[in-house]
């Protein structure tokens, strides 16, 4: 899609620090990291929110939580991290492609 940044990121229009990748989901550092680790895993199709999941969608993104679980432990997560979804502005969300934050490298707090 036009305009979004993470689009341009998947096309490499836009460098990143890319630490995985395949067909269908891209992960890599986040540019303001909020934790010691602090990943995006984005998928490759453009679109918003879980509102929007179709079958194909709905597909794509358990089998990224099955590749990130795999994945993750290699790269400096094997103590534990979170992953989060913002949805939506008033959940913080500012870019407007779906993508899971993985927050870790450190302990974390609990809260909103
Ligand atoms: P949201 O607030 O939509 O849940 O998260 C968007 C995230 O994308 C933010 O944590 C922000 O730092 C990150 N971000 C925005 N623009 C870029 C960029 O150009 N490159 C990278 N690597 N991250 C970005
Ligand atoms: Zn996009």
């Amino acid at each position: 899609m036009d305009n979004c940044v993470f689009c341009k990121i998947i096309a490499g229009e836009i460098p990143s620090r890319k630490v995985y990748e395949n067909e269908e989901i891209v992960v890599f550092e986040d540019i303001e990291p909020i934790t010691r680790i602090h990943l995006l895993c984005v998928p490759k199709e453009h679109y918003k929110t879980i509102a929007e999941l179709n079958e194909f969608r709905a597909e794509t993104l358990g089998r990224a939580f099955y590749t990130l679980g795999k994945v993750l432990p290699s790269l400096g997560l094997q103590d534990g991290y979170r992953i989060v979804i913002n949805q939506g502005e008033q959940a913080g969300q500012t870019v407007p492609h779906l993508h899971l934050h993985i927050l870790g490298g450190e302990k974390l707090g609990w809260g909103k």
